[in-house]
Formats: structure tokens, C-alpha cells, sequence
């Protein structure tokens, strides 16, 4: 559906935090509640919750360090 009809400015003005469920500004980046990071709004009225790039990161270091051992500990030579 490509309808883009403007509801009433109530429901995009706000949305819910993801954490604690309590309705907040819709452009706040963090819940004055819970005090956690939040995304922007969803179609949902739910904010969405904040990438966490730093625990991604080291997912991916703590991998490539798993990758890195089994090399070492198996295929060198
Ligand atoms: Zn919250």
C-alpha cells in the first residue's frame, strides 16, 4: 500500500520506549525513564532499540581471534 495519508500528529509525535514501555518524545535518542539509548520511531509507534556497535565489534574481533587460533593451532606448518 503506498497510501501516505497524514494521521493526526498525536501518534507520530511520540513513541514507545522499547525498554520500559513508557511514551516519550519521538525524536529522543535517549528514554528519559530508563535512561537507555533508543532508535528512531517504527511503523509501530515503538521506538527501536540503539545498534550497540561496540559489543558487535567485539563479537566479531572474538570470532576472527577463535578463526585465527584454530590456524594456529592445527594448520600451521
Ligand atoms: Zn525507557
Amino acid at each position: 500500500m503506498s497510501n501516505k495519508m497524514k494521521k493526526n500528529d498525536e501518534t507520530y509525535s511520540s513513541k514507545k520506549c522499547p525498554e520500559c514501555l513508557t511514551h516519550i518524545p519521538a525524536d529522543a535518542v535517549v528514554c528519559p525513564s530508563c535512561k537507555r539509548r533508543i532508535g528512531k520511531r517504527s511503523d509501530t509507534g515503538m521506538a527501536k532499540k540503539a545498534i550497540n556497535w561496540k559489543s558487535y565489534i567485539m563479537l566479531i574481533i572474538s570470532w576472527a581471534a577463535l578463526a585465527f587460533y584454530i590456524w594456529w593451532a592445527f594448520f600451521r606448518e
